[in-house]
């Protein structure tokens, strides 16, 4: 059976008057449930809370169906309510017309508050009750265990177990419980490392997932805003079958490669979603995280962006597990794109060779020959360096590594057969290309550059990988010298763009996906 899942605003005022407005803003931003949390009411007695739901019943045009939540103190309560009153509201919550009323399973277990909540929902055979149970320290020790003696404990029951996921691998005891499981259920993870348990909510049949139309009001930690989830994820086109992507990275909330994945999907129409990936600590965090994925093939996930500080760790995943490694990978020595095949094989990919050498060819409308003995000067031995290196010194440029710890240029120059310089010899610079491969210059540190304006000329094409801001200082100062100038977001767009294609088989769409990461840059 497949079953709906309410996109649910919870309603956490601490007056009518506010919660009237929370109302009006949850039915506007798009809810489809809300959850009165009249534990945040100030002065709660039974007949406020009698009069909120009467009233939204009588005056609400949209009749959204309502949870009534009167959260224990220690389950993430508001105001600590005692527990007499809390089982008087959410009996008397029936009565007026609550859909849902949620009550925690612990206290649920007391034979007289069973009783009457029993007895209520007897009187209201069209309302539900929710026993829900909280961990916000850790998982459950035995969710499956948990989840069998609330279901049972009484007929009809929706479950609700919700546990802080303190690693995106947490994650894994929800997803597996909601596939094992069918009927009504409620089961997310809270915190930072639990926001893809909240957006998957949809695609795995949880009954409900939260979300806030003001971060203030978020009244858990790790609720997302309702225009985030709409329109950044996709909300209401996600199904049981949307295939899943989505960026690897620590950290990621930063990461521009949601929007313009997801806008491209929903561009051309694709039940597909591309994620947010927080994968904290090292390599083995990672190998934990692609095992389960490979291991759960039901989870749909097809292919993921790579970034720091898994760079590496996901070439060693490829390596020990006898993946397909793309040549241009060796030669790098670094992943950006994990492909993982029908067989649960994964092949690893590097795009930014192709996405840098993209954009120097299409700006400076250079053929191939055209970069043979070109004398390029690269500012920079790290990651992106290599990458931009390896193509160059393939077209047959003649490359100086300049960089600010001279062995590591030395180190790049030695294995691509170039020159190396340090930072101070940029004075000396004749180059036809300069391409900055550093982090100077980027967001907050926008008035700084890593070459002095002088030393560029106008016969110099400069390139900045840097795209935030898309015009650096860099840039600002070439184009005062009427030089040439490519930036950083065209490099990070031809190597999503090749990204899409190994994900999808398809060409993306270049100029949204330009102007979803200007616009993403200009918020
Ligand atoms: P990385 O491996 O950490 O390398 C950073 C490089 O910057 C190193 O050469 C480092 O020099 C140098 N550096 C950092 N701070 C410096 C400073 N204050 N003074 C002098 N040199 C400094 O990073 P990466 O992955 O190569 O990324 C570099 C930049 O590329 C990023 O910041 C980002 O803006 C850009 N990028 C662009 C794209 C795109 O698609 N457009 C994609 C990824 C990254 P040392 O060796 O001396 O530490």
């Amino acid at each position: 059976m497949l079953i709906m899942t309410y996109l649910t605003v919870p309603i956490s005022a601490k007056d009518l008057d506010q919660a009237q407005e929370q109302i009006k803003q949850a039915e506007s931003a798009g809810a489809e449930m809300l959850e009165f949390r009249m534990d945040y009411l100030e002065g709660l007695n039974v007949e406020l809370a009698q009069k909120l739901i009467s009233d939204y019943k009588n005056t609400s045009k949209k009749k959204l169906p309502i949870i009534v939540t009167c959260r224990d103190i220690r389950q993430g309560g508001a105001i600590d309510y005692p527990i007499k009153l809390r089982v008087e509201v959410l009996t008397t919550a029936l009565g007026a017309g609550a859909n849902y009323i949620d009550f925690e399973y612990d206290n649920f277990l007391a034979t007289d508050r069973q009783e009457k909540i029993r007895l209520a929902i007897s009187k209201n055979s069209r309302a539900r009750l929710i026993l829900s149970a909280h961990n916000f320290q850790t998982r459950f020790p035995d969710i499956s265990k948990l989840f069998r003696s609330i279901s049972t404990i009484c007929p009809g029951t929706i479950p609700k177990l919700i546990y802080t996921a303190n690693h995106i691998n947490d994650c894994f005891d929800a997803f597996d419980l909601l596939h094992k499981t069918s009927g009504e259920r409620i089961v997310f993870c809270m915190g930072k490392a639990g926001i893809i348990s909240r957006i998957l909510a949809k695609k795995f049949g949880s009954f409900v997932t939260f979300v806030c139309t003001e971060q203030e009001q978020a009244t858990a930690p790790g609720q997302i805003h309702i225009d985030e989830m709409k329109n950044l994820y996709r909300y209401d086109s996600i199904k049981p079958d949307t295939e899943l992507f989505g960026v690897i990275a620590n950290p990621v909330a930063h990461s521009m490669s949601p929007a313009i994945h997801n806008a491209c999907f929903a561009d051309m129409g694709m039940n597909r979603l591309y994620l947010p990936l927080l994968v904290e600590g090292q390599k083995q965090q990672f190998d934990i995280f692609i095992n389960a994925i490979v291991l759960r093939k039901w989870m749909n996930f097809h292919g993921f962006s790579v970034t720091i500080p898994h760079k590496h760790n996901a070439l060693d995943y490829a390596k020990e597990h006898q993946g397909f490694i793309d040549p241009l990978v060796n030669k790098i020595g670094a992943v950006n794109t994990l492909i993982i095949s029908m067989d649960s094989k994964v092949k690893a990919y590097n795009t930014d060779y192709t996405g840098a050498m993209e954009a120097i060819s299409n700006k400076l409308q250079f053929t191939k020959t055209d970069f043979n003995d070109l004398p390029v000067a690269i500012v920079g031995a790290g990651g992106v360096s290599r990458a931009i290196v390896a193509g160059l010194s393939d077209a047959g440029a003649k490359i100086t590594v300049y960089n600010r710890t001279v062995e590591k240029a030395q180190k790049l120059a030695a294995e691509f057969n170039c020159e190396y310089a340090s930072l101070d010899e940029l004075a000396n610079l004749d180059a036809m290309l300069l391409v900055n491969c550093t982090s100077i210059g980027m967001h907050p540190n926008v008035d700084s550059s890593p070459v002095e304006k002088e030393y560029l000329k106008r016969s110099m094409a400069v390139f900045d990988t840097v795209y935030n801001p898309a015009e650096t200082q860099l840039l600002k100062d070439a184009k005062a010298k009427k030089a040439k100038r490519i930036d950083g977001v065209s490099m990070f767009v031809n190597q999503a763009m090749v990204q899409f294609k190994l994900f999808t088989g398809t060409d993306a769409n270049e100029k949204l996906m330009r102007k979803t990461v200007v616009g993403q840059l200009s918020h």
